[in-house]
């Protein structure tokens, strides 16, 4: 049963999908991108003489799927930023101004861990929290004895030692609510 609650916890955690997160606009736009691109590269700018077709259109095309691809990295890190209750305008600002995939990637390393909400009471609490800091519902398994994190499938804690079987199932997801 507490298994259950378990599984269900972690859906509503991330609830929508990854993709979900990459917003209509910026679906829009690197398509735009990526069309005006090729017109740019075919049509406007100049090619030697002896250019070959086919690398030529190699080049068009993988330039256009980077910029395409990073106009919708942009519009991933602007609603990923909103869920972990980061500083929007300045991390956009960082993404943009950092050219080449470099300030997505300082985005990827220094992003705060996600938020979910405590089933609960509704607090916003980062998923490395055992417990809901407003109403001590647990929101991990822990061990019964040194109340560390274990995972649900550990016979032992790694921390103590404590034999978790030992513990009543719900012990081991101890709920403080009731
Ligand atoms: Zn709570
Ligand atoms: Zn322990």
């Amino acid at each position: 049963m507490w298994s259950h609650e378990i599984s269900r916890g972690r859906d509503t955690g991330k609830g929508d999908s990854e993709m979900n997160l990459i917003p209509r606009w910026s679906i829009v736009l690197s398509l735009a991108v990526f069309a005006f691109w090729q017109y740019i590269f075919h049509y406007v700018m100049p090619h030697p003489r002896h250019d070959l077709l086919p690398m030529r259109l190699l080049m068009g095309y993988s330039w256009g799927m980077a910029i395409a691809s990073y106009v919708l990295l942009i519009g991933y890190i602007s609603r990923d930023v909103k869920r972990r209750n980061m500083s929007a305008g300045l991390w956009m600002l960082i993404v943009l101004v950092i050219p080449g995939f470099i300030g997505a990637i300082v985005y990827f390393m220094l992003r705060e861990p996600m938020l979910s909400k405590c089933p609960s009471c509704s607090t916003e609490v980062a998923s490395s929290f055992h417990f809901c800091p407003e109403c001590q519902f647990q929101m991990a398994p822990v061990c019964g004895q040194c109340y560390r994190g274990v995972q649900i499938t550990d016979v032992y804690c790694v921390n103590c030692g404590h034999e978790l079987a030992k513990d009543a199932s719900p012990a081991r997801l101890r709920t403080f609510s009731d």
